[in-house]
This record gives structure tokens, sequence and C-alpha cells, in this order.
């Protein structure tokens, strides 16, 4: 086994994390939910989340029977929404294909909606014993320190180079057995997670502070390198927080594509027919600015009272979207994006 491997499989039996939710009981079914939550997520943030789906989705079957409302409503909040329609149309192909079965190689998961090599990987580690690498953001940023790992990891030739360490490093064929390849994965992650961390890592405390180059060389702070630098774009958006004389707001349905695909959100004021938007007042009751990957946006909302009953006229492309009036107690089961679910918590809270 490499000393690599060993350390931490060693430091994660007193050190690690062996209480989460989807390490009891665990199944395929349950260790691929965690999974794709855990994309971009992290640990605590999905603990608030993960629950809560498990008890409403036990298994593949419900899953798959759900509509994408429900599944979205349940994600709403945790963003990154494509992971949610992923994951109902990855449970709906594998009961119509697959006999509601998973395949059991990392190869094979890694075809499904929504599961790259990585996630195929630890699925495989954990459900099924496979001997496979990971390689996350936490795995990215511990080989790059420990192996001194120069250039940005999200660029191709890095990530390549990252790759093969990562299959490098796995337990000898003969020590991987399952519960090997389970501990060696969860410690890669817990480390991360727990340790080697973004800003300040607890190098004292770390199984591989002998072996580390990052941590030699004094630059731990240096690596990994970090994304070249783009100026952000900054784009705004002027959205109409419409309410009925019954107190109903209108939300309409965002295309299944793009930005808050199938969740529900708040015209934009340009949809609205001019005479509506003529009534529009002139200062934004609510300004908010929410970061994206590639560009922040600023949101302006403006308030205004229907004087008439929906259903409302839209124009442009929003005219098409599904509208939806709904009464402010319905909000908190509706799929909304976590910045219109702030504003209307706000707005809504404060004009009731
Ligand atoms: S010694 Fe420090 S920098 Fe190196 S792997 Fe451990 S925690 Fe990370």
């Amino acid at each position: 086994m490499s000393a690599f491997s060993r350390k931490l499989i060693i430091w994660h039996a007193h050190a690690g994390r062996h209480d989460l939710p989807w390490q009891q009981q665990p199944s395929p079914y349950r260790i691929w939910v965690s999974e794709i939550m855990l994309q971009q997520t992290r640990v605590p943030t999905v603990l608030r989340y993960y629950p809560r789906f498990i008890e409403r989705f036990a298994d593949l079957a419900s899953l798959a029977a759900a509509s994408e409302h429900e599944v979205l409503a349940l994600w709403s909040g945790l963003g990154y929404y494509a992971r949610a329609r992923n994951l109902h149309a990855c449970a709906r192909h594998l009961c119509q294909h697959h006999g509601g079965e998973f395949p059991r190689t990392a190869a094979a998961l890694a075809t499904l909606p929504g599961i790259g090599r990585s996630t195929a990987a630890a699925i495989a580690a954990f459900a099924f014993g496979e001997r496979a690498a990971i390689l996350d953001g936490n795995v990215k940023r511990i080989l790059c320190r420990c192996f001194a790992v120069e250039g940005f990891p999200g660029e191709k030739t890095t990530e390549q180079h990252l790759w093969q360490l990562a299959e490098s490093l796995l337990p000898a064929p003969m020590d991987a057995t399952p519960q090997a390849m389970a501990a060696y994965t969860q410690a890669q992650m817990d480390l991360g997670a727990t340790l080697c961390t973004r800003t300040r890592p607890d190098c004292p405390r770390c199984p591989l502070v002998d072996d580390c180059r990052a941590r030699a060389d004094d630059r731990v702070q240096e690596l990994p390198a970090p994304r070249p630098k783009k100026t952000t774009p900054l784009r705004h958006a002027a959205l109409a927080l419409v309410r009925d004389m019954d107190g109903r707001i209108l939300l309409l349905q965002r295309p299944a594509t793009g930005i808050w695909g199938g969740l529900y959100s708040l015209p934009e004021c340009q949809c609205l027919p001019a005479a509506l938007a003529r009534t529009l007042p002139a200062h934004a009751a609510a300004r908010l600015q929410h970061a994206f990957t590639h560009f922040r946006l600023t949101l302006e909302v403006f308030a205004l009272m229907l004087p008439q009953t929906a259903p409302l006229s839209l124009r442009g492309a929003d005219g098409l979207a599904p509208q939806h009036w709904l009464a402010p107690e319905e909000l908190a089961n509706a799929p909304l994006p976590a910045p219109i679910r702030r504003i209307l918590a706000t707005l809504v809270t404060a004009n009731r």
C-alpha cells in the first residue's frame, strides 16, 4: 500500500467522520443522493437537506415516481439545480432501463445523468468497494499541496496530471478491500474538509505532514494555484413582485435549462403589459447581489398590486412560461432559488 493511502486510512480510523447520515444503513441509493448533494457543497449545508429528502424519497422508485416540481421544491436553496433535475432523470432512467438497480462499476455509473468521473468513483468505492480514484475539490487541494503540483487544478493539463497522481496513490490491488477503499475515499474527503482546508490548514495535526512538499517549502498558502484572474461580468435584472387583490404573488416557472432551470421566479419588469409597467414604483423595494460561477447578478425588485384578478398577459419569452399565483403560506414549499426566497421572505412578510 502507498504510504499516502496507508497514513490516510490509519488517520481516518480515529479522526475521520463516521456518523454522517448516509454512512448509516448505507445503500447505493443513499450514497448516490449524498454524493450528488455534496458536489460543490459542504457537508454542514447538505446535512440541512439530506434527511428531509431521504425521508420523502426513501428509494429510487419513490424518486422516479415524483414530479419534478416536488424534487425541485425539496432541493430549493441547495443551489446548482441541474443536479436535482439530473438526479430525477437518473432515477427514472434506472427504473425504466436497469430494473431499479445501480450499475456496479465506476465506468458504468459515469454514463448516467449528473454523475461525473469523480462522483462515479466515490459511489463505486462506497457502495461496491471498487478500487477507483476520486478527484473532487478537496482531493485536488491535498494533492496540489502534498506533491507541489503547479497550475490551476481546473485547467485541463493540470487536471489530467492530478488524475494520474490520484490513480497512482490508490491502495495496491491486494490491499484494496471494500473496507479499505471506503475508508481511503472517505479519508481524503475528510482531510480536505477538516484539516487541509482552503484557508488556514491545520498542518501540525495532518497525517501527511512529514511528506508534504508545500509544508516543507512554506508554500501552503500558494498552492493550489488560484483560478487565473478574469473580471467577472456584472448583470442586472429588474423583477416585479406582483400581488393580486387576495395577496397572492405571481411567479413564473423558468425554462428547464439555464439559470435556475425549472424553478419559480419573479417576472422581469420588461415582460409586464405596458399599462401595468407604467404603474411600477420609481424605487426598488429590495436590491440584492448574487454571485454565479461566471457572473454576478444585481437584482432589483419593484413591488406593485394588481388592480384585477389573475391571470395576466405577459410579454416576451416569459409570456410563454407557466404562471403560478401563490399565497404567502405556499411559498415555503415552492421551488424557489435562494435569492428569490430571501427577497420574498423580506418583502412578503413586511407587506402582509
Ligand atoms: S501538511 Fe498541511 S498543507 Fe500539507 S496536506 Fe497536510 S494539511 Fe495540507
